[in-house]
């Protein structure tokens, strides 16, 4: 199939509450303007090169119709270059980081920068994100709600890859849990909406747990070379 009959196709499947993140690293600009044709509003970039590209060449009549995530993870040296392009990063891990592009993201925007924080769920080694503990995403989540050009929307997370989908399900009941408890703190400055998770493989049970949002690479645009 196309990709766009693959996107047609999971549009339908998926509930209307749940946005779609078209997941594009390593996909041409074509493709990139077929998903949009089909329907996505929503793309990721794993790298900020990545999200250049799409800034750079996507064509206003298709860029107009988007929103450009940063889903990757984001290095100090690359913040100015992921602010001139994106519309909302994901991936904020800690406080440090958050100051940083606090502090820049008024020489690119008027309005404050949508993010989520990245929780580290299953506590891997080799994975970025904050502690999954309620404690550690409260304190980050208080200071950036004293960041006045960010605005924090909810959380994020990747989650172990060789787990089956349902052997992720305890994960994402866990930030479902923590999705809640966030919320219930009604912090200044922040929309708390979004609960980023779910990938391919796993998309199904991550709606049941609560998804908001979901971030699909193969199923729209097949297998990646
Ligand atoms: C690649 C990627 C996805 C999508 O992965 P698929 O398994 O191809 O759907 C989602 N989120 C992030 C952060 C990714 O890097």
């Amino acid at each position: 199939m196309s990709v766009y009959e693959n996107v047609r196709h999971l549009l339908q499947e998926i509930p209307e509450n749940v946005q779609v993140i078209a997941a594009a690293k390593t996909r041409s600009l074509d493709e990139v303007r077929q998903s949009i044709e089909a329907g996505i509003r929503h793309i990721g970039e794993n790298y900020v090169q990545e999200l250049e590209l799409i800034g750079k060449n996507l064509e206003p009549a298709y860029r107009s119709q988007i929103t450009l995530h940063m889903i990757g993870h984001l290095q100090s040296n690359k913040i100015n270059k992921a602010l001139q392009y994106c519309d909302a990063i994901q991936t904020i891990d800690s406080i440090s980081t958050a100051d940083k592009i606090n502090q820049k993201v008024q020489n690119f925007r008027s309005s404050p920068l949508p993010v989520l924080i990245e929780i580290n769920i299953a506590n891997e080694e080799a994975k970025n994100g904050a502690n999954p503990s309620i404690q550690e995403i409260v304190t980050i989540a208080e200071a950036l709600s004293q960041m006045e050009n960010l605005r924090l929307e909810g959380l994020m997370t990747l989650g172990p890859w060789d787990h089956t989908a349902e052997e992720l399900r305890p994960y994402f009941k866990k930030m479902k849990s923590f999705f809640e408890q966030l919320k219930t703190l009604n912090l200044p400055n922040t929309k708390i909406q979004t609960l980023s998770m779910g990938m391919s493989d796993s998309y199904h049970v991550a709606i049941e747990e609560g998804a908001s949002m979901v971030r699909l690479g193969t199923v729209l645009f097949g297998k990646r070379t």
